[in-house]
């Protein structure tokens, strides 16, 4: 809202100052940007929540003049001038307000500043602990509050069209118990409980299955959600999720319904989702891009070449398929004219993400050995192939002079996802441009998977997953084999959304927490109140999360969700201006119960 109605000490913001009001008296508030002084006339730009407009000070008008002298950057200022077009020679195209200036006849200062410890502008150089430390002066910066403007406007975006579409906005509490998501609960002491503690959400996932159950059918929530994780660029220990559940719905259902709301949501950036997305099934996800998140903006796709391995004289290559496993491939174009050190760089990659190693083959522009297929290849391997089998495999994988083969021998899944992490890296250091948006649905995901000691069965998403119909028989017997009815929604290589449909079947919940290693006593104990639920009608319902702060990052074209968060954290979960986490007195530890180690 552009006007001053409730701001009466002003009678306009910047924004509204155009050359329409030349002439017009107006009072203006904000603070105090950048000072010139100017052939014996002062110059500053005040800004306030709109944005920027030029003051200008004459000596000969009003009484301004002198305070103006000695007001300094992020000073509080009221000013009352009259608009004016600026000279031809002095418009400034870059601000809205840069047709204009107000002379200045009265000024009053209603706050003085500190001198801040950085600039307060866009594109400044300054450490980010700095700017973290001093948040609320970094705010002030537009290219800071423009993200947050728009996170609020997106946010309405979704409460907009959530509730057009009858879908009711619950909270869900913040002290409750742990509700797995695969992450370490945050926990805070019981003071009237000795002894005892409450878990913050990791997601509000159990409470909105229970609004299903208590017959609202249509369930939303923004909901902040708390997981004690190892940060990465794209994580915070708190971040807002656009969580939803529905009953009496398929899974396209659930998808549709994203897909509408998406679509409302991003026309605030002017974005058309193309509808319907793209679904491709995890299998294919894993197979062709080594990701179930996959940035499918370019290809540098996964190839099986296993027929082609298996009938090679090479024994790695030609062992690898009938050992159960797969040879996989990526065609790098551009890529072989390389120097040794970055396929030696690729190959520590591979190593790390748990390769024996990367086996490559480049093929120069101005290769030597014109008529010598193995002569004209550089690669630790080409020696062990004969010309034909060299000429088949460029044939299958399309793989032409200046490009570059980079391949995995192993079990499948090893194999995917070493490319995959191979893949990524090729795309930087090929710089392939990734531009635009390209949302994706991946679908069905397997139900369980090898926890990290890979000694028991893990949820794949989470314990509530309605696995396939069809499965149903295999949960005990090969776990593995089980689909569950589930959808990732990715752009760009995120994961900007998650859901599945729900068990609404006690039974068949007592079979998968079961398989998920809690004995029936443990899974009473832990999720009794669900298991009771699940008892008296549940309906079928299945439902999403979207996670807000990395939608706004992306909408927003920045690499670290940090940066969409008013008051984020540190990788190591601190807040440098409360100083969070800090110690607490005795008394409180005394008061919880509670003695430090
Ligand atoms: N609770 C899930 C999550 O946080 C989302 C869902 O299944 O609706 O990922």
């Amino acid at each position: 809202m552009l006007d001053c109605k409730y701001s009466s000490i002003r009678t306009h913001v910047a924004k509204q100052l155009d050359r329409e009001l030349e002439g017009q008296e107006v009072t203006l508030a904000g603070w105090v940007g950048k000072r010139r002084d100017h052939g014996g006339l002062i110059f500053i730009d005040l800004r306030d929540r709109t944005g920027i407009v030029q003051l200008t000070f004459d000596p000969e008008i009003g009484s301004a003049f002198a305070l103006a002298e000695a007001v300094r950057p992020e000073w509080v200022v009221e000013v009352t001038g009259t608009v004016r077009l600026r000279p031809e020679d002095a418009v400034n195209p870059h601000i809205p307000t840069g047709e204009i200036e107000v002379i200045v006849s009265q000024l009053s200062v209603l706050n003085i500043s500190k001198t801040p410890p950085f600039e307060i502008e866009d594109g400044i150089d300054t450490d980010d602990a700095v700017r973290m430390k001093w948040r609320f002066l970094d705010i002030r910066r537009p290219e800071v509050s423009k993200i947050l403007k728009l996170r609020s406007r997106v946010t309405a975006a979704f409460r907009n069209s959530l509730s057009d579409k009858g879908f009711i906005e619950v909270e869900t509490p913040i002290l409750t118990k742990s509700t797995p998501e695969g992450a370490r609960d945050f926990i805070v002491p019981a003071r009237q409980n000795p002894g005892k503690f409450y878990a913050l959400p990791q997601s509000p996932q159990l409470f909105k299955q229970l609004t299903m159950i208590g017959g609202l059918e249509r369930y939303f929530q923004i909901a902040r959600c708390f997981r004690d994780e190892d940060l990465r660029a794209d994580r915070q220990p708190e971040f807002t999720q656009v969580d939803l559940e529905m009953s009496f719905v398929t899974q396209d259902d659930v998808m549709n319904l994203t897909e509408d709301v998406l679509a409302e949501v991003m026309k605030v950036v002017d974005y058309d989702l193309p509808q319907p997305l793209r679904r491709i099934t995890y299998a294919e996800a894993m197979n062709t891009y080594g990701c179930d998140r996959p940035d499918t903006r370019f290809d540098l796709l996964l190839q099986d070449i296993s027929d082609w391995a298996s009938t090679t004289s090479f024994k790695v290559f030609a062992q690898a398929p009938s050992n159960g496993g797969v040879v996989k491939a990526i065609c790098a174009k551009g890529a072989g004219d390389w120097s040794r050190s970055k396929y030696d760089a690729l190959n520590k990659k591979a190593i790390d993400a748990g390769a024996a190693g990367l086996a490559w083959m480049a093929f120069p522009t101005d290769a030597a050995g014109a008529d010598d297929i193995v002569a004209q290849i550089k690669s630790p391997i080409a020696k062990f192939f004969t010309a034909e089998e060299l000429e088949a495999l460029k044939a299958n994988t399309g793989a032409e002079a200046g490009d570059a083969l980079f391949f995995a021998a192993c079990e499948r899944d090893l194999a995917n996802e070493v490319l995959g992490i191979i893949r990524l890296e090729l795309a930087d250091m090929l710089e392939i441009p990734r531009e635009g948006f390209d949302p994706l649905w991946v679908v069905d995901f397997p139900l369980f998977m090898r926890d990290e000691e890979g000694d028991r069965w893990a949820a794949n998403h989470h314990p509530f997953t309605r696995p396939f119909d069809e499965h149903l028989g295999n949960i005990e017997k090969d776990p593995a084999s089980v689909l569950s009815y589930s959808y990732d929604l990715i752009l760009n290589g995120y994961e900007i959304g998650g859901g599945t449909l729900r068990i609404h079947d006690a039974d068949l919940q007592l079979r998968v927490l079961a398989q998920l290693g809690h004995e029936l006593e443990q899974a009473r104990e832990e999720f009794g109140f669900l298991l009771d639920a699940l008892s008296y009608g549940a309906p079928p319902h299945g439902g999403i999360a979207l996670g807000l702060d990395r939608l706004i990052m992306i909408l927003a074209g920045r690499d670290s969700i940090r940066d969409v968060i008013a008051f984020p954290k540190t990788s190591s979960g601190a807040d440098l201006m409360t100083e969070a986490p800090s110690e607490v007195t005795l008394k409180q530890l005394k008061e919880t119960h509670l003695r430090i180690a």
